[in-house]
Order: C-alpha cells, then structure tokens, then sequence
C-alpha cells in the first residue's frame, strides 16, 4: 500500500486511459449508447455494470469517487452536489416516518435546519451533547436507527467521543454516521471508530481553492446492512456490503437528482492531489496563531482542541493526526468584533473554510444569526465568538496580520 497522496496522484492511471492521459478524462455525454441492445437492458436491470444517464453516473465522478473510497479505506462512495446534498441522503435515502435519529448538538447550521425539516416529515430527531458517549446512550429508543456526529464541531470546536459512540453503535446495531469534514480522510478516518457511513463536503479541504462546490458518502464497511430494517428489495439484489450505497444512489442521488457534475468532478480530484500538502501547511499555521492569540491580553478565550487547556484535548490527540485548521475566539470585551475584523489586512472576511486563504467570521452575526440566541446557546456560541478557517499564507505574514490587528485596540 502506498502513501496517501501517492495513492491519490496515481489512481486515474490504474485502470487504461488513452493516450497515456495522466488524468481520468471530463466525460460530458449524459447517455451511452450499446451496441448490443441487450446490454443496455442488463445495465438497467443491474446485471452488468455500465453508465446508462448522467444523473446516476458518470465516469469522471466515478474516478473521484474511487480516490475519496481509497482516502477514507471504504469499500464504495457516492458523490452529490454539495456538502448538504450529501447530508440530505442520510434522512431521504435510509429513514422513514417514525424513525429516530439522535444527532450531536453541535452542528454546522445548515445540517441543524435540515435535521428541523425532517422532524417535519415525521422523523423524530434527539440532539444530544456528543462529548460524551453516555447522552447517546441515554437518547436511544427501539425506533433509532442513526447516530449522527461531526468529529470536531463547527465553530466552537467540541470533540465528540467518537471510539465510544462507535462501540455503543456497534453494541446496538445501530448506523453509526460522521460527517469528517472539519478533520478530511488526511487527518482522521472515521472507519477506525466503526462509522458505516462517512460525509465528506468535497466544498473543504478535499478540493481546496474555493471554487468548486461537491459532497460525498463513502461506505466503510464498518457496518452490517443485514442489521438495518429500512433496505428494499431492490437494494438486495446486490451483496449486503453495497446495500446502503445502492439504496442511497436510487432513493437519494436518482430521485432527488442533486448529481455532481464531471467538470466540477475534475475540479474536485486537481485540488485533492495536494490536499494533504495544504493541511500540514494549515495546521502547523494554526498551532502557531491559537498560541500567540491565546497569550494576548486582548483575547478573553481560544477554543482549538489542539490547546492543552481544551476540554477535549487529549480526546483529540488520540483520535486525530493534527487538531485541524479552524478554530474560534474571544476577544477581549472592550474591542468590537467588526472594528477588529476591519483592522485585519490578510485574513478574509467570508464564510466558507478549508480554503488556501485564512478566513474570518462573526458566527452570531452571520452563519448562525437565522437560529436565534436561545438555540446559539445551547450550542456553546456566545454572541461575540470569531470563527478563523486558517490557510496557506506564511505563518509570519499571518502572525503579523492577527497581532497588528490586536495590538490597534490597546
Ligand atoms: C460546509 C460543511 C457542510 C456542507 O457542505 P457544502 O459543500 O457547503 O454543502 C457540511 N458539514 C460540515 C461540517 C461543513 O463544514
């Protein structure tokens, strides 16, 4: 087995592509035409494999999809639009009325509001503080079906108890589902803690440039399909190991069509070649910046689980690589968190993270504004709490930014 980006620089060249072509090519046709129209009927009855439109496949996407399978060590993944896309899968593709999920509190937002649409549609969701794996334990009923974590949340950076949550799953045969997108296959695989399923937003740290938008569900393996109620018959027809991903790609990506597109594909696998590059770079700038920000007096808290005086610290260091490259802060009282940002000549502020550019939020004010402040609380979020995506830049030129930044309002 090789390295995990030497793996991903080759893998397009495992299988024969014209011309010596080191790239799996932009395949744009939407249908495929047999010469045999026999074989055309055998594709669509699943008896033998092939394309037959481009809402349910596409041999661009499925050369990403086999890098992200090989990234997180699965067995087979899925690509969709979005990030979102992806998440949307998990309630419409495995869960039906009456079905219960139990969900970290901590959450991006947009997965919060979609957990809220589909307690609409009569699946009934229980957020539970994730830190600790005894409030799932305790949210189980007969009716749950999935276990739904991020690995370090969004923007206040709780870890969730990720190993034992995984063996309660297992203990329970119940669906153990992360979403890795703050961590990305380069830091953490979400297999070795017995996820089935794993989320990634390809809109991160996959691709990386800000400038293509994709979403992934890779089956590790981890999870007997055998032990999950909601499979069609249809999905049988395969071996239980493809059973989630076949049933995901009819119920979710077919009938709700959110595909990827092969451009956005190519996209996606270009900036994956130097994903791991980048998150060294990032991670070893974030160590850097949450230590001088931590010791300013002009900062009342940083909140980055790769500080020892995170409350998840050692958790951290024991399930991830590195700590990741996002973190939050306080600043002190007296500063106005626009006036700081304002002063900043570097770092961006734009939502979004995981890019090669260090961006900056005001998570009340924005991306978490439209949930209210009783919700924003119960999520850990104070009203003036910075969240920083840290990029590629030097780290003397982004040390220099924050501390000119701190230092104006002295
Ligand atoms: C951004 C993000 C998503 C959604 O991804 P999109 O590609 O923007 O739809 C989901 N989960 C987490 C943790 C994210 O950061």
């Amino acid at each position: 087995m090789t390295g995990f980006t030497t793996t991903i620089l080759h893998n397009d060249r495992l299988s024969d592509i014209e011309h010596g072509s080191i790239h799996k090519p932009i395949h744009t046709a939407v249908t495929y035409g047999y010469a045999d129209a026999r074989e055309l009927a055998a594709v669509f009855q699943n008896k033998q494999s092939g394309y037959r439109y481009g809402r349910q496949g596409n041999p661009t996407v499925t050369a990403l999809e086999d890098k992200i399978t090989k990234m997180e060590q699965g067995v087979a993944s899925l690509c969709f639009a979005s990030g979102m896309a992806a998440i949307a899968a998990i309630p419409l593709g495995l869960l039906k009325a009456g079905d219960h999920l139990i969900s970290s509190v901590f959450l991006f937002g947009n997965t919060s509001n979609l957990w809220q649409t589909s307690e609409g549609l009569g699946i009934s969701i229980s957020l539970v503080d994730a830190t600790q794996a005894e409030n799932i334990a305790a949210a189980i009923t007969a009716a749950t079906r999935i276990v739904f974590v991020e690995t370090i949340a969004n923007p206040r950076t709780q870890v969730a108890d990720l190993q034992r949550i995984g063996e309660l799953c297992r203990e329970r045969g119940i669906l153990f589902v992360v979403d890795n997108t703050m961590t990305s296959p380069y830091l953490f695989h979400p297999k070795d803690v017995g996820a089935g399923l794993v989320i990634n937003s390809l809109t991160k740290a996959i691709s990386g440039h800000a400038d293509v938008l994709g979403g992934c569900i890779t089956d590790t393996g981890a999870y007997d399909w055998n032990l999950y109620p909601n499979i069609t018959s249809n999905a049988k027809k395969q071996p239980s190991p493809l059973w989630g991903i076949t049933q995901l790609r009819a119920k979710a990506l077919r009938d709700f069509g959110a595909c990827l597109s092969p451009d956005s594909a190519h996209q996606i696998a270009i900036g994956a070649e130097t994903m791991a590059l980048r998150i060294e770079r990032q991670c070893s700038n974030t160590v850097q910046l949450t230590a001088m920000l931590a010791a300013h007096r002009n900062v009342a808290a940083v909140y980055y689980p790769g500080l020892s005086g995170h409350p998840q610290h050692q958790l951290a260091s024991d399930l991830f690589v590195a700590a990741g490259s996002i973190f939050s802060f306080e600043l002190a009282a007296h500063i106005d968190c626009f006036d700081f940002l304002n002063q900043l000549k570097i770092a961006i502020s734009a939502t979004h993270l995981g890019d090669n550019r260090t961006l900056i939020i005001p998570v009340a004010h924005t991306i978490f504004f439209e949930m209210g402040i009783e919700r924003r609380k119960t999520m850990g979020i104070a009203e003036s709490l910075i969240r920083v995506s840290v990029g590629i830049e030097e780290a003397a030129d982004l040390l220099a930014d924050f501390r000119q930044a701190l230092d104006f309002f002295n």
